[in-house]
């Protein structure tokens, strides 16, 4: 069975209910989670329960060893990932018998995360375990927990192989929610070839974030990097800073300060404005219209009480200015509400990060709120913004002196937040946020595996999270106790987020996306296939279990002379480990390690395919939300070396490829043109990256690289037009070939709305005339040996995503082609030519309209 629902809904209650039943029967659980933090989460849900029958216990690369087996023998709650499955319990099954024995149930938790190619291996895994517990007698029952996504039921006999049951409805109770799709404008920068740029979402994200705190809402902002979640924090205390510092001047009942005092003070004003300008602060909140031109605004609580007291929180209670934060009830808090223990996920970041950001850290270039530009050491004057840790944001909002009027603390209420804190700081900031002290919170993704913040008002999403699963459930974290609430997806430059934001159908709608895996893909099932021969050997009953394909995969290996037949079956003879065979977190090739120079720390690793676009000399590299700048990439010895930096650029690899048709898999009429499905060899070299401004996104160069070419053998989706239906186009003066371009960068964009993947994982290569077809032919292929699943899902809902590919492109008001439509970051063309009235009439072409 697999419960498909939205963040919050009790999923958790409904498998740990028949779970621990089935416990306390005497069977045993195995629960799967793709991350260690999460199963540690769950082990202290468990334990809170407090049933004594119940023994559960995390399996992990964490576990002691001394602890191991007791987990084997005594436990009957287990809980681990599918990377310890793979690698320490299944290839050892034998001291897991009376486990396996008695097993009942199986919970895949978050199966959303098994999508791609990791999805397609965990599929493998999970039949292996599925034969291995038969032979040891049970026929567990697999309950699978997801985010919303469509045809769960289907992605969930992909994933097992077995029959699904689905459950979708949602009655939880909530109060309804305000989305808002929220476009940048263009801005007077340049980016390349001329094209406009639009104002960052992280630039937007600081200003909604401040306005909303003036407005006393609490908020929280997921910005995609560290780097830019510090940046939104930093730029909107500078703004809470001038709104401050504005009030201050004008309402100061006790110490009126004349106009001119702060002009002439010979320093200049943090933001570039002058002091008496009030700071444009659109205060949107209840009984606080826009007061007239000239005319201060000041912030929502202030309005509610005297001047000549400090400002309150919403409970209308005097702000605690006690040394302890108080909660809403005015009670201190008990010292620890819950047990402590960030979990092993988390542990191994402590000793290096302990909770503050190493050393200060200064924007360059900040875009401050009026879009000016600041000289850095200005910043200096905006309180203490640099290091926004978050143990100073709690102690300093809480235990300051009063001053005659609160504003001085309201930059104070803003801050930031990722991945490494200790579980004390972690605490000390889930009570602030609680009490009211703060009110925006500034975060990575990081969040979802450390803090437990309920009870918000708006969430603030600063650009597409890559899937609708993500969206809501970042989204659903505003709404407290029933409450209604708040939520604002911020568009990047990008043509998907463009497409989103002019199109809200494709969000409220139904599902559109469907989480995508392809287990019969070659590369992934055949180390499976060894694996499971190395566990018990293969044999005809078991072919069935691992899907169509296996009888040729089987062919292959024994050719290879990884497996042996014999008259009983297949069989692994050598001596190495079967299950290092599968890399299955990377994509197949020796994975490339990413070692800090300065340290030797192993931050991880990048398979070798992604390494020539993510981890070339030079790159920004993000790991956990910390960014780092590759020194060089040694692709010999498999190490990319980098160091800390806060460079403010962002890269992009480009490469240039070529595509030719191997065979046909699949064809069908498309319009007026040919879609098809297939194998395909792609060759592909990263040629360059280009840098990007981070705040502005403004072009700052091409750098050049030398890489090798890369061959892949993978799948693709590629549509073809007839030249007599191209003559009129070419006739009215169109750029075929731009046009071409276009649609494939475009298309390349949308891909990501049908199938959960992102525009990383697949490429594309367009052209006027190709060899193999003979005609105008566009293809859009998987980027992992073997395919993943997203050309095929492309090929499936073709006429959908070609469509809105030709909406997202009509609907940006830029005039002739943009990163936010037409441009692709990666293009390794330089995004030359393109023709962007040509993509829309050559696909209302295609699509027949
Ligand atoms: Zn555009
Ligand atoms: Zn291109």
């Amino acid at each position: 069975m697999i419960i498909s629902t939205g963040t919050a809904s009790g999923k958790s209650l409904a498998y740990l209910t028949p779970a621990v039943t089935s416990c306390l029967d005497g069977g045993t659980v195995l629960y799967l989670t793709p991350t260690k933090a999460l199963a540690a989460d769950q082990l202290r849900a468990l334990r809170e329960l407090r049933i004594t029958q119940l023994r559960a216990a995390c399996f992990d690369g964490d576990t002691p060893f001394e602890e191991r087996t007791w987990v084997r023998q005594h436990a009957n709650y287990v809980l681990t990932n599918p990377d310890m499955l793979h690698r320490g319990i299944l290839p050892r099954h034998a001291q897991w018998s009376s486990f396996l024995r008695r097993l009942r149930m199986v919970v895949v938790d978050e199966c959303h995360g098994y999508r791609g190619v990791f999805g397609s291996h965990v599929a493998q895994i999970l039949r292996r375990l599925r034969r291995i517990s038969s032979r040891y007698g049970s026929q567990p029952v697999f309950v699978l927990a997801s985010a919303t996504a469509s045809e769960p039921g289907a992605f969930a006999k992909r994933l097992t192989g077995l029959e699904m049951e689905e459950v979708t409805v949602d009655s939880s109770p909530r109060g309804s929610t305000t989305f808002a799709l929220w476009e940048p404008p263009l801005t007077e920068l340049r980016g390349e070839r001329g094209a406009p740029v639009r104002r960052t979402a992280t630039a937007e994200a600081a200003d909604l974030l401040a306005d909303l705190v003036l407005a006393d809402v609490r908020t929280l902002a997921f910005v995609r990097s560290r780097r830019g979640a510090e940046t939104v924090s930093l730029s909107a205390r500078a703004k809470l800073s001038d709104v401050a510092f504005s009030l201050s001047t004008r309402y100061a009942p006790r110490h009126p300060r004349p106009h001119t005092a702060p002009a002439t003070d010979g320093r200049p004003h943090p933001s570039g404005t002058t002091p008496h300008q009030p700071a444009d602060t659109p205060l949107q909140a209840e009984g606080n219209p826009r007061p007239a031109q000239g005319e201060a605004r000041r912030p929502a609580p202030e309005t509610r009480h005297p001047e000549s007291e400090p400002p309150t929180s919403r409970t209308g209670r005097p702000e605690s200015r006690s040394n302890r934060p108080e909660n809403q009830t005015g009670q201190p808090e008990p010292a620890a509400t819950r047990p402590e223990g960030g979990g092993p996920g988390i542990g191994d970041e402590r000793s290096r990060t302990a909770g503050t950001p190493r050393g200060p850290q200064r924007l360059d270039n900040p875009l401050l709120p009026d879009g000016s530009q600041a000289p850095p050491e200005t910043w200096a004057e905006a309180g203490e913004p640099h290091t926004a840790a978050v143990s100073s944001v709690v102690t300093s909002s809480a235990s300051s002196p009063p001053s005659t009027n609160g504003w001085a603390d309201l930059p104070n209420k803003v801050a930031a937040y990722r991945a490494g804190y200790l579980a004390e700081d972690r605490r000390l900031l889930e009570k602030a946020l609680r009490s009211g002290s703060l009110l925006g919170l500034a975060t990575t993704n990081a969040l979802e595996l450390g803090v437990d913040v309920s009870g918000l008002d708006a969430v603030l999403i600063a650009g597409w999270p890559g899937t609708r699963a993500s969206l809501w459930q970042q989204a659903g974290r505003a709404g407290r106790e029933g409450q209604d609430a708040l939520a604002v997806l911020i568009a990047r430059d990008d043509p998907l987020d463009t497409y989103l934001v002019h199109h809200p159908e494709a969000l409220f709608g139904r599902p559109v996306e469907a989480i995508v895996l392809d287990p019969d893909n070659p590369y992934v099932l055949g180390p499976h296939l060894c694996a499971a021969a190395a566990e018990i050997p293969l044999t005809e009953a078991d072919l069935d279990t691992f899907g169509a394909t296996t009888t040729d995969v089987l062919d292959d290996l024994v050719s290879q002379g990884l497996l042996r037949r014999r008259p009983a079956g297949w069989f692994w003879t050598r001596r190495e480990r079967a299950t290092d065979l599968a890399d299955i977190r990377g994509g197949g090739g020796a994975p490339i390690q990413v070692v800090e120079s300065a340290t030797g720390r192993l931050l991880g690793s990048v398979d070798e395919p992604s390494a020539h676009t993510t981890v070339h000399t030079g790159a920004v590299y993000l790991h956990q939300g910390e960014t780092f700048l590759v020194e060089t990439l040694d692709l010999e010895a498999g190490v990319a070396l980098v160091s800390d930096a806060e460079p403010d650029y962002t890269t992009f690899a480009r490469d240039v490829t070529e595509i030719s048709v191997l065979e046909s898999l699949r064809s069908q009429p498309l319009g007026r043109g040919q879609l098809h499905f297939g194998e395909v060899e792609v060759t592909r070299q990263v040629v360059s990256y280009l840098k990007r401004r981070l705040h502005s996104g403004e072009m700052l160069g091409d750098e050049p690289l030398d890489l090798p070419p890369r061959t892949l053998r993978t799948r693709a989706v590629w549509w073809t037009l007839p030249a007599p239906e191209l003559t009129a186009l070419a006739d009215e003066g169109f750029d075929l070939g731009g046009a071409a371009h276009a649609a494939e960068h475009a298309s390349i964009g949308l891909l990501p709305l049908f199938a959960t993947c992102d525009r990383w994982d697949i490429g594309g290569v367009s052209t006027e005339l190709h060899a193999d077809t003979g005609l105008l032919t566009v293809f859009v292929y998987d980027g992992h040996e073997g395919g993943a699943g997203f050309a095929e899902r492309g090929y499936a809902r073709a006429s959908d995503w070609l469509t809105a590919t030709r909406e997202a492109i009509a609907s940006c008001e830029c005039e002739r082609g943009c990163p936010s439509c037409i441009q692709s970051p990666k293009c390794g063309n330089g995004n030359e030519p393109l023709d962007k009235q040509g993509a829309i009439r050559l696909l209302d072409t295609l699509l027949g309209s």
